[in-house]
C-alpha cells in the first residue's frame, strides 16, 4: 500500500479530473475514489481500504487479475525494444499476438488493431459501409442493431446503440442504423418460451429486414449476451435462427465481443457458445485485462478478401487508420494475458466458478422478494431486481444503487446496469476475474445476500 499521504491527489483529482459517469455534485460532500493498489481480486481505496472486486475493474475488464508482473514485464521489455510505429507497417507482438489469437477462433482470419471496443466497432461498421460501396452500389449499407444493446461511445456506436439514455441528447445521430427487438424472456414480448421463444425473437429481425429492405442491409451486429443492457442471455434456438436469417439475406454478421471476449463466458468467445459463424468479431477489455489499450476487429478472409481490389490501385483498400493501432504495448500485454488464461486453465475455472455464482445467484431468488431473476454464463452473471415478483415491475433505480452501495459499504464492488429501456436499470451485474476461488465466490454472493437483506428487509 502506498503509505505517503494521498490527500493532495484528492484534491488535485477533485479539482481537475472530470470522472466518467457520474454527476460531480457529489464530490462536494463525498471524496472521489481513487483506486490505487491492486492484487488478485483486491482493490485499496486512498484511505487504505481494501474491496473485493466483482466487476473486474468496474466494466468487465480485469479478467486475469490484478497485480501481473509477468504483464508488466513484457510490456516493459517491447517498450524498451520498440514502442511504436504506425501506418502500414507492422510489429513483433503485432503479428504473434494475432496468430495466437486466431488459434483460438476457428474460421476467422485477419486482425485489425484499434485502442478501445468502440473504435473496433466502428472499424467492422466502415468495413460494411465500404464493402457496400464497393459491392452493392452503395444499397447494402444499413447495419441493423438490438435494443438494449451497447456498442460504445463515438457518435457511429452511439447510432447502433438499444439504449435510449446513452444517446438521448447526442442527436443528430448518424443515418443508416435500425433497431430490432431485444430477446430477453423475463421480459417477454410475445407469449412463447424457451425455444420458441428464441426463434420468435429471431424472426423479429427478419421482419425488419424486410420491412427494411434486405438489398440495403449490410449488417447485424450484436452481443452475444447483451451486457450493459441487462446480462440478457439469449434463449435457446435465438442463434441458429440468427444465423440462418443472415445467410439467407446476404448480411454480415459482426458479433461485439468486447464484453464476453477472452474467456468471460467460459469459452475464448461468447459466440462459441452457440454455434455461430461470424463475419466480423470485435473485442477490447479482456484482450489485455486493461493492462494496456488495445482492441482488435478480427474478419474472415473472406470479408479482407473484398478489401484486396485493384492491386494497381494504390486507393482500393480500407481506407482507415489509427495512430495508437501502432502501440506494441497493447499486443505484448495480449499475448502474455493469453498465456495466462491458457496456463492457469482459466476457462475451467470459469466454467466451474460461474456455475457456482449462478447457483447462489438462483438461491437468492428464493430468498428474497425483490430478487426476480437469474442470468448468467460462465463470469458472467446478472440479478435483475424486481418491486414486485408477480407483476415483474422493476424495483426502481435508487433502491438498486442502494443495494449495491451496501455491498461496496461491506468491501464488494459490485456493477449495475445502464438505464437500457425507460425505468429499467435494475439488474446486479457481477464479472470477476477468471481466478476467483470458491471462498470468494461465496464471500460475494452472501454480502448480496445480506445487502438485499439490510436494504429492502
Ligand atoms: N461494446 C460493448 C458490448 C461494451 O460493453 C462496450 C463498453 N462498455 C463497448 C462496446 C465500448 O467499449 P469502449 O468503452 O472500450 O469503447
Amino acid at each position: 500500500m502506498y503509505d505517503n499521504d494521498l490527500t493532495a491527489v484528492v484534491e488535485a483529482d477533485r479539482s481537475h479530473v472530470w470522472h466518467h459517469m457520474v454527476q460531480h455534485a457529489g464530490f462536494a460532500s463525498k471524496d472521489p475514489r481513487i483506486i490505487v493498489e491492486g492484487r488478485g481480486l483486491s482493490v485499496w481505496d486512498q484511505n487504505g481500504r481494501e474491496f473485493t472486486d466483482a466487476v473486474s475493474g468496474g466494466v468487465w475488464t480485469v479478467n486475469v487479475g490484478y497485480g501481473r508482473e509477468s504483464i508488466a514485464n513484457a510490456v516493459r521489455d517491447q517498450l524498451i525494444r520498440m514502442n511504436y510505429f504506425a501506418g502500414s507497417a507492422g510489429s513483433v507482438p503485432g503479428a504473434l499476438f494475432a496468430e495466437r489469437l486466431l488459434t483460438k477462433m476457428p474460421g476467422m482470419s485477419r486482425v485489425y488493431y484499434a485502442n478501445s471496443g468502440s473504435e473496433a466497432n466502428e472499424k467492422a461498421f466502415k468495413m460494411v459501409r465500404q464493402i457496400a460501396h464497393k459491392r452493392h452500389g452503395g444499397r447494402k449499407h444499413k447495419i441493423l442493431f438490438r435494443e438494449r444493446d451497447y456498442h460504445g461511445t463515438t457518435l457511429g456506436t452511439l447510432s447502433a446503440c438499444g439504449q435510449p439514455e446513452r444517446h438521448m441528447q447526442y442527436g443528430p445521430l448518424t443515418p443508416g442504423f435500425v433497431e430490432v427487438p431485444h430477446c430477453l424472456e423475463y421480459r417477454a414480448q410475445w407469449d412463447l418460451s424457451g425455444e420458441a421463444y428464441g426463434r420468435r425473437a429471431a424472426d423479429a429481425i427478419e421482419e425488419v429486414i424486410l420491412r427494411e429492405g434486405p438489398d440495403t442491409v449490410g449488417a447485424l451486429c450484436l452481443e452475444p449476451i447483451t451486457a450493459g443492457g441487462g446480462v440478457i442471455v439469449p434463449p435457446e434456438g435465438y442463434w441458429p435462427r440468427v444465423q440462418e436469417i443472415c445467410r439467407k439475406y446476404d448480411i454480415l454478421l459482426h458479433i461485439d465481443e468486447v464484453v464476453c471476449g477472452v474467456g468471460r463466458t467460459g469459452t475464448w468467445f461468447g459466440y462459441q457458445n452457440y454455434g455461430i459463424e461470424p463475419d466480423f468479431v470485435t473485442m477490447a477489455k479482456g484482450v489485455a485485462s486493461g493492462y494496456a489499450a488495445i482492441s482488435c476487429c478480427v474478419t474472415t478472409e473472406a470479408v479482407f478478401d473484398l478489401f484486396k481490389g485493384d492491386a494497381a490501385d494504390p486507393l482500393d483498400h480500407f481506407r482507415d487508420i489509427s495512430t495508437f493501432g501502432g502501440c506494441t504495448a497493447g499486443p505484448a500485454a495480449a499475448l502474455e494475458n493469453l498465456r495466462i488464461i491458457e496456463d492457469e486453465g482459466l476457462l475451467q475455472n470459469t466454467l466451474t466458478m460461474g456455475d457456482r455464482l449462478l447457483g447462489h445467484l438462483q438461491a437468492l431468488t428464493e430468498k428474497h422478494a425483490a430478487a426476480g431473476e437469474a442470468r448468467g454464463k460462465g463470469l458472467f452473471c446478472g440479478l435483475e431486481l424486481v418491486a414486485d415478483r408477480a407483476t415483474r415491475a422493476p424495483l426502481d433505480e435508487k433502491s438498486v444503487a442502494a443495494v449495491v452501495a451496501e455491498c461496496d459499504r461491506r468491501g464488494v464492488i459490485l456493477g449495475m446496469t445502464n438505464r437500457s429501456l425507460p425505468g429499467l436499470n435494475n439488474t446486479l451485474c457481477l464479472s470477476p476475474a477468471l481466478t476467483v476461488t470458491a471462498d470468494q465466490v461465496d464471500m460475494i454472493s452472501d454480502t448480496i445476500d445480506r445487502a438485499l437483506a439490510t436494504v429492502l428487509g
